[in-house]
């Protein structure tokens, strides 16, 4: 069969990867990588290779929707345009906003910020991913007096020692750690230090795992800033010539940490291990410190980034190969959205509000009869202004705040009440768009096109090679049709996105007087501001700034800061004094242990593609929360039970996993799920609200909270082909299966006829239906299943406890069309007959193996290493992000 193949990018996390899509002539779409793109020369993640199982139109918003009834783009356009106008005329450009995200493509983030800050001339435009990496663009600013990542993903495989702090790079960024694994593979001296309070999967080729107190970090930085001066292991020359303010940031460094042993007292460490640690660092010249949300998402992060980064400016380690500061980006697009100025404090092309000179030139590039003069809400800020009703009006553009935000019941609450909510999304059922006056159907990845920056600077295109759906339009089109119907058509007469990435690249190029001799800025990408539509078409990876003049013009720029020039007004690095300031909320007696959220291995953000993926699924099939089997023990707890996870601001129900990799007295849960997939699993309800001063980041890693045990008073599981609502269950998680869904279930309530029930469920008002059932009143057990023919329809299994049957083996019936004897007589046993396979639970997402062959494999054969199993089982030989979980079977 004849496939076409579209060179295209990732469209989830920072990492960037090129990826190719294969269309067959049935519309089929396999997706591997692109072993043309620097970023990840071929390799590809197990949400990236399922790519393809998720671009149906099932679910997708296909056409304008306004209060609730179908619409037509002139309808909803012009209610868009005049509400905001409306509002804005009687309220002031204050009172409206767009929430906006790290998923759009730069050319819509351009045209959205451009429309706001120009045309309406408020700064109310502010991104989700203010929740991810605001504190890295803030400590940035203060310490190279730009936003901008020195280092590149090939450093990683140059370094002699690689940090990783506050980053599951194994599960969040998984083909840099891929690339980080085959290094440490190829070069055994490579070292590789982790610094988390859990023990995350990349501890797997970790030579020390440091466990320290959550929040402790800017203390061990400090730490480590006093033990570089201690051991005279500074870079003298380069700190006296190219940085400043190194006695401040040393002083208070001193006077937070001035020794190991203080140090690791206070960061709840062995004084053996941070002495190793400092040492390593201290002596080694090429360290990468590789950092993500676990330094971000707190009330310092700011402060914490500042400490990495004095410590690679006190040693001069920065701007050369295989050393410096490495921020990992949460989304495909976060650097794409700094670069035109998508946050509320900052303007287009690395320009800042505050700045008169730059408002200036952009608002003369732009020719706008206004600009925005000051600093607009930053995201927590933004929602407590629609629910205090000071902002009237908003407009979310490819985001869930309803899920995503802390606080997150607050984010509903305000925008269930706010005037005019607006919202551009792909999907018609969304926590968010439920809300909405106006839904705006846009395009999805692999329909629309742009260009993405990834966390190493480098621009990509991301091309269509699927048609569009419905009415589904491009978000810099819906935009640019607003600003028309608001009188702004001549300044977003836009045809296409290469009409808008040439605006982007040629303003990026605007100098300020006082800017006219540093060469090249910063950003500067104003060499593709003449580029044809054929060469937009054409683009190749590049990592920006992008010279125009001398040998290397037009070819991009690895690594930034090697010449010792920095963008201050010094032109000097600066050092920041950190004081190392503990989470706003500590536990207490209410409230006893530490909320820790973060990702899961196969899931993406608030679920909306990857939830369709049944191979991702699989992996976890249910909200869960982690924590230490003594905890556990203490509260009386057992794996698999379900809990009740409650802080000040509200609550969660999850099921519970024992893992040893958490620190007693925290309590991990991901951030993915939502009220299309459970009933009560908001995880960001329960987060606190707090932000850091100086980035407005959420305090995402830390939240005090109570643990009890959630005892209903039945527990099931349900299969199911047709999807279900479930109105009689206090607890149900849903998850997609080949060719069925999955529904687990529990209740308070026990229904008076299980099979009246369980019918009325699964056989709805269908009178020719063949159902087997099985009930033993006294042991409170029901088992139901649905037949068609041969076919099994659905299945449900009722028990007072959760021993029930695996899921497996039973979801395993529905891809086939004519069920065995022996599969018929064992449906309701839910065991596979004797001499059939159970694969068990997913556990290689890419490959589709599961734990039980792992088991069996393991033990029959005796293998006793990664390497081994992956040759037998082809398990961990593609992504290898399931090698951690072999790890663990193999123990
Ligand atoms: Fe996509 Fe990130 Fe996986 Fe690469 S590592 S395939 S960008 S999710």
């Amino acid at each position: 069969m004849n496939a076409v193949v579209t060179k295209t990018t990732c469209p989830y996390c920072g990492v960037g990867c090129g990826v190719l899509a294969a269309v067959d002539d049935d519309g089929h779409v396999v997706v591997t990588g692109d072993p043309d793109h620097p970023a990840n020369l071929g390799r590809i993640c197990s949400k990236g290779a399922a790519l393809g199982s998720t671009v149906d139109i099932d679910g997708r918003l296909l056409h304008p929707e306004v209060d609730g009834e179908q619409a037509t783009w002139e309808a909803a356009l012009s209610r868009v345009a005049d509400g905001f106008m409306q509002i804005i005329k009687e309220h002031g450009r204050d009172a409206v906003a767009f929430y906006v995200s790290g998923q759009l493509l730069t050319e819509d983030y351009y045209v959205a910020n451009k429309l706001m800050k120009g045309f309406i001339g408020s700064a109310n435009i502010d991104t989700n991913s203010r929740l991810c990496m605001s504190s890295t663009v803030a400590a940035y600013k203060r310490a190279f007096g730009t936003d901008t990542m020195p280092c590149c993903y090939e450093d990683l495989e140059r370094a002699k020692l690689v940090v990783l702090a506050g980053s599951n790079m194994a599960w969040c960024h998984p083909v840099l750690y891929q690339r980080l694994r085959q290094a440490k593979q190829n070069n055994p001296d490579l070292m590789v230090v982790v610094i988390d309070p859990r023990r995350t999967p990349g501890c797997e080729i970790a030579d020390l795992h440091l466990p320290l107190r959550p929040g402790s970090d800017a203390i061990l930085f400090n730490g480590l800033l006093t033990y570089i001066e201690q051991s005279d292991e500074l870079n003298s020359f380069f700190v006296e010539n190219f940085t400043q303010g190194s006695d401040a940031a040393l002083a208070a460094a001193r006077a937070s940490a001035p020794s190991v042993a203080e140090t690791a007292g206070l960061c709840g460490l062995e004084q053996k291990d941070v002495a190793r640690f400092f040492s390593l660092f201290a002596r080694t010249e090429r360290v990468i410190t590789a950092f993500s949300q676990g330094i971000n998402q707190s009330t310092s992060g700011t402060d914490k980034v500042n400490g990495i980064i004095n410590c690679h400016l006190l040693t001069g380690r920065i701007g050369r190969p295989g050393m410096g500061p490495l921020s990992l980006t949460g989304q495909s697009n976060a650097m794409g959205g700094r670069e035109v100025g998508g946050l509320a404090n900052q303007l287009a092309a690395h320009r800042d509000l505050e700045h008169a000179e730059h408002r200036d030139i952009v608002q003369r590039f732009w020719q706008s009869p206004v600009i925005a003069d000051h600093a607009g809400l930053k995201a927590v800020e933004l929602f407590d202004a629609i629910e205090a009703g000071t902002v009237k009006a908003v407009w979310i553009m490819c985001t869930n705040p309803v899920v995503s935000m802390p606080n997150a019941g607050k984010i509903k609450a305000a925008l269930s009440k706010c005037e005019l909510v607006v919202v551009s999304d792909c999907m018609r059922q969304t926590d968010t768009t439920v809300l909405a006056d106006v839904l705006l159907p846009a395009l999805p990845w692999g329909e629309k096109q742009g260009t993405v920056t990834n966390s190493e600077r480098c621009i990509s295109r991301q091309r269509a090679f699927l048609p569009a759906a419905g009415e589904a339009k491009a978000d810099w089109w819906i935009i640019a049709q607003v600003a028309a119907r608001m009188g702004f058509a001549e300044h977003f007469d836009y045809q296409g996105s290469a009409d808008i990435f040439r605006e982007h690249a040629a303003l990026s190029g605007m100098r300020v007087d006082s800017e006219k001799e540093i060469y090249p800025r910063d950003f500067d990408i104003s060499w593709f501001d003449d580029i044809s539509d054929a060469q937009y078409e054409d683009m190749q990876p590049v990592q920006w700034p992008i010279i125009k003049e001398g040998a290397e013009k037009g070819t991009g720029t690895r690594r930034m800061f090697g010449s010792g020039r920095f963008y201050t007004a010094t032109g000097k690095a600066q050092l920041i004094a950190v004081h190392p300031a503990p989470p706003a909320h500590a536990p207490d007696q209410t409230y006893p242990y530490i909320l820790n959220t973060g990702r899961s291995r196969d899931q993406w953000h608030t679920m909306t593609r990857t939830g369709k993926a049944f191979l991702l699924t699989e992996h976890s099939p249910e909200p869960y929360a982690e924590l230490h089997p003594q905890e556990a023990s203490t509260l009386g707890l057992r794996d698999g039970d379900l809990i009740k996870i409650t802080s000040r601001w509200g609550n969660v129900i999850v099921r519970l996993r024992l893992m040893d990799s958490q620190k007693p007295g925290n309590v991990f849960v991901p951030i993915h799920w939502n009220a299309q997939y459970a009933s009560n699993a908001v995880v960001d309800q329960v987060v606190n609200p707090a932000v850091d001063l100086l980035s407005g980041q959420p305090e995402f890693k830390h939240t005090p909270v109570q643990i009890s045990h959630y005892q209903p008073a039945w527990h099931g599981f349900l299969l199911s082909r047709r999807k279900l609502q479930l109105h009689d269950t206090v607890y149900w998680a849903r998850a997609t299966g080949d060719g069925y869904y999955r529904y687990e279930l529990a209740g308070e309530q026990e229904p008076a006829d299980w099979a009246a029930w369980a019918r009325g469920l699964l056989c709805a008002a269908d009178s020719d239906v063949n159902w087997v059932e099985y009930l033993d009143a006294a042991a409170r057990q029901y088992r139901g299943v649905r037949l068609t023919d041969k076919r099994v329809e659905s299945c449900i299994f009722i028990a007072p406890d959760v021993a029930l049957p695996a899921r497996h083996w039973l979801g395993s019936l529905f891809v086939k069309e004519c069920l065995a004897d022996d599969e018929r007589q064992s449906l309701l046993s839910g065991r596979a007959p004797a001499g059939r396979i159970d694969d068990g639970r997913i556990v290689c997402a890419c490959l589709s193996v599961g734990e039980n062959t792992l088991i069996n494999a393991i033990s029959l054969q005796g293998l006793s290493s990664v390497e081994a199993v992956s040759r037998v089982t082809k398990a961990g030989s593609n992504c290898g992000s399931c090698i951690p979980e072999i790890q663990r079977l193999l123990k």
